[in-house]
């Protein structure tokens, strides 16, 4: 993967365009190829402890560098590949490729993956986390899945026995874009979840004065806190968020404000030359 190829420059081709139906036929057909000729990449978000301002992981986060189009962000086709079914393969891809990158970086770092809920509905999905453990040598507690609440829509015994399967493996489990979905808190009882995402949309705008999204995260802080949950919250862009996030005892904090996703080779060469601190030279600047 190229270097540095997390910063904005899929704008152009981005969620808030809407695909019309001969655009998406297209990008069907080009996804299909996009395995096969390496056209997809990972690049990796920093996690940062809000205590330490050591970086304890990474979420990686693909992109599809099409031929013509260039950039197209995992809003635009993961929908698209959801709905093909080509989701398995690209899925699959992703947690090997995760895990073969995180095992060459220093011990204490982890590394987070996106799970789309067709993944999660496999029957298979536990073993493909095996697999990539065993191939990668990545010790299970290094790979977190990011899980969004849309999983319980089919609130059923699958869902719990799937909890269960990957808990065994001992992978940790993180529920993503919090307080944005459709499910009670309910599933907060039984689920074994190891921490908790909150939404960037709450962390927007929540240093502002008078801003109620500060008394929101403070409140699932605590909830958390109580389940013996960590925090992270998303999408820090600012130093006022994040001097808030800290205040209001988010464990975690992601966000533009440690600098863009960078790609793997550049996580290596960051650790190589200034180990795991996020508040060194460079990565705030980039
Ligand atoms: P997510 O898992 O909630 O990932 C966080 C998204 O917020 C990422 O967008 C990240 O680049 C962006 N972000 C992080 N910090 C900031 C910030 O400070 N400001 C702003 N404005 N944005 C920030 P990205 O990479 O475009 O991914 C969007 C979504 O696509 C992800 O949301 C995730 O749901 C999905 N996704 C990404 N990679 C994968 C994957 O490998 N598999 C699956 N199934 N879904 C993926
Ligand atoms: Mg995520
Ligand atoms: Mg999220
Ligand atoms: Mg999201």
């Amino acid at each position: 993967a190229a270097k540095g190829d997390g910063r904005g420059v899929y704008r152009f081709y981005s969620s808030d365009m809407h695909a019309d139906a001969e655009d998406r036929r297209q990008l069907e057909e080009d996804l299909r190829d996009a395995l096969a000729s390496d056209a997809l990449h990972l690049v990796y978000q920093p996690v940062v402890s809000s205590v330490t301002e050591q970086i304890t992981g990474y979420e990686a986060l693909l992109r599809w560098q099409h031929p013509r189009r260039g950039m197209i962000a995992p809003d635009i086709f993961i929908p698209i590949a959801e709905d093909t079914g080509l989701i398995a393969q690209i899925g699959d891809w992703v947690i090997r490729t995760a895990c073969r990158d995180a095992a060459q970086w220093v011990e204490t770092t982890r590394v987070a993956v996106n799970v789309s809920p067709i993944q999660f509905a496999n029957p298979g999905f536990p073993s493909t986390v095996m697999n990539a453990l065993a191939t990668s040598q990545l010790a299970p507690g290094r790979l977190e899945l990011e899980i969004t609440e849309s999983v319980f829509l089919s609130d059923n015994a699958d869902t719990d026995a799937m909890f269960a399967r990957l808990k065994a493996l001992g992978v940790r489990l993180a529920l993503d874009d919090f307080g944005t979905g459709y499910s009670s808190l309910g599933y907060l009882k039984k689920a074994p979840f190891d921490k908790i995402k909150i939404d960037q949309s709450f962390v927007r705008g929540a240093a502002i004065k008078g801003n109620r999204n500060s008394a929101i995260i403070k409140a699932i802080v605590s909830l958390a806190e109580a389940l013996g949950m960590d925090t992270t919250a998303e999408g820090a862009e600012t130093h006022d968020e994040l001097e808030l996030i800290r205040q209001l005892g988010c464990s975690h904090v992601q966000g533009y404000v440690y600098g863009r996703p960078i790609g793997a080779a550049e996580v290596l060469e960051r650790q190589l030359n200034a180990g795991t601190l996020a508040t060194v030279e460079g990565f705030k600047s980039s």
